[in-house]
């Protein structure tokens, strides 16, 4: 990134994000004013800005830490997802989510670096968010599928990870739905409130950290004294910045950095009377994900709602259209229905949609850019367990520490640049399209 940025994009309000609304109404937000100078500003408060500012502050604690948000944190992208800690191989580009032994041995080890800073923050902190160490289930439901998942135990006796096979009864137990042929069981990944743990998170920070909210950086540039933000109520000089705004720092001009913003959606469903929820049967929570990466992603929450993810959509622009809801919600309703057909008097409450950070390698953004200017960006699809790694990560990096995850990180891929547009459009959204297309039963 130039020494002189603008913030073309920022974040706008794509759909209702139903674990935001579900939550009790949130503390007035403190939005930036003024004139100061902080050591360090952390821009972007989703999980990756989130750790990195929590670990500038514990291994710098006589330092002053800004964490700065455009939107309401737990509001935007980390707050909308569905809430999936995962530890496992999970290259959603890829056939069956997994690269080579090697490589995905070093994923695991991050994802789970990640993961388990953020569980000892939760604990240590009591941060009510619903986090569950229950492992997911990967569901199939037709042959090729269930060739998908073979294809994926394999990897994972190779890598010597953990697994159990479910047929078409014992997955049934456990969803209430006799729609899954089979699935595979994997007891490492952690669930939670995804907008309850951001607003945790960031309510809970050490006290040399401040957070605001509401307040979009909208000029980044260096100046005399440091890096220099601006802001629409005043600037911060800063001696160090950390940029997290993953999707959001996708560029298509004259530098394209291959980042690619693509959205997906999810809907949330009214809670279940305890008839309906006595009519589905099941366990009580339960989390699983599609053979097919393309497939639907779907959560019984404790709490008896349902949610379900599906669709992708390239949107450059960082915002969707009214029809681009409409048609997740109609695909949402199809696949809920599918699956649950005792439960048609349940309604789909809220949807929405947000951004991943994808590349067409799994490329990230992890370093230093010039003096005093960091960035850790580009979650491909698993922001919350590789967030969580490389927003700590960048923080020791910043530091100036060095230890096997900063090597890690810093060896991994640049994402690969891509074709100028609209030749760039054509080709994500045609390849979106086809492999939706091939997921065809796992929708
Ligand atoms: C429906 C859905 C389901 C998903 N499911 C999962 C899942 O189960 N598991 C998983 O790991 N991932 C999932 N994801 C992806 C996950 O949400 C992202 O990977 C994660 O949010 C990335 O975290 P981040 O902190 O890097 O970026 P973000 O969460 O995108 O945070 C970046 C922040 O920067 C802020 N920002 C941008 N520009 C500025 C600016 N100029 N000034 C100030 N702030 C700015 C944005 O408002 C945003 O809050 C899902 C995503 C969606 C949309």
């Amino acid at each position: 990134m130039a020494s002189k940025f603008e913030f073309a994009r920022l974040p706008v309000a794509d759909g209702v994000n139903g674990w935001w609304e579900i939550l009790p109404p949130p503390s007035e937000a403190t939005c930036f004013q003024g004139n100061r100078h902080f050591d360090f500003v952390v821009v972007g408060g989703g999980i990756t800005g989130l750790c990195a500012a929590r670990r500038l502050a514990e291994l710098a604690p006589e330092s002053s830490v800004a964490l700065v948000e455009a939107d309401r944190i737990g509001r935007s992208t980390a707050g909308r997802n569905s809430g999936f800690f995962v530890d496992l191989p999970h290259d959603i580009s890829s056939e069956g989510y997994s690269k080579s032994v090697e490589a995905d041995k070093a994923d695991v080890q991050m994802q789970r670096h990640g993961i388990d800073y953020v569980r000892s923050i939760v604990r240590e902190q009591g941060i009510e968010c619903d986090w569950r160490d229950d492992g997911k289930y990967h569901g199939a439901v037709n042959k090729r599928g269930k060739d998908a998942l073979k294809h994926f135990a394999e990897g994972l006796k190779r890598i010597d990870e953990q697994f159990e096979w479910l047929d078409v009864g014992a997955i049934a137990k456990v969803t209430g739905t006799s729609f899954y042929h089979g699935a595979i069981f994997a007891p490492g990944c952690s669930t939670v409130q995804p907008a309850a743990l951001m607003r945790g998170l960031a309510r809970t920070m050490p006290k040399n950290v401040e957070v605001f909210e509401l307040s979009p950086v909208r000029k980044l540039a260096r100046g005399a004294g440091g890096q220099v933000l601006s802001f629409d109520g005043g600037q911060i000089t800063a001696g160090k910045v950390v940029l997290c705004t993953n999707a959001y720092a996708a560029t298509f001009g004259g530098n394209p950095n291959g980042l690619l913003p693509v959205y997906t959606f999810a809907s949330l469903s009214r809670k279940m009377t305890s008839a309906e929820a006595k009519a589905l049967g099941g366990i009580n929570s339960w989390a699983l994900i599609p053979a097919d990466p393309m497939g639907t992603t779907v959560r019984r929450l404790g709490n008896d709602r349902i949610c379900v993810r599906n669709h992708f959509a390239f949107r450059p622009g960082l915002q969707v259209s009214p029809s681009d809801l409409r048609k997740a919600k109609s695909l949402h309703q199809r696949s809920f229905d599918r699956r649950f057909p005792m439960l048609n008097d349940v309604a789909l409450e809220y949807t929405w949609g947000g951004a991943l950070c994808l590349s067409a390698n799994s490329g990230a953004l992890f370093g230093a850019t010039e003096e005093g200017l960091y960035q850790a960006i580009g979650c491909n699809g698993l922001g919350l367990s590789r967030g969580s790694a490389s927003g700590k990560v960048i923080a020791e990096y910043a530091l100036g520490m060095s230890n096997e995850m900063t090597s890690q990180l810093l060896k991994q891929m640049q994402p690969k640049p891509l074709p100028m547009r609209p030749i760039a459009d054509m080709a994500v959204s045609t390849a979106i399209w086809f492999k939706e297309f091939s997921a065809g039963a796992e929708l």
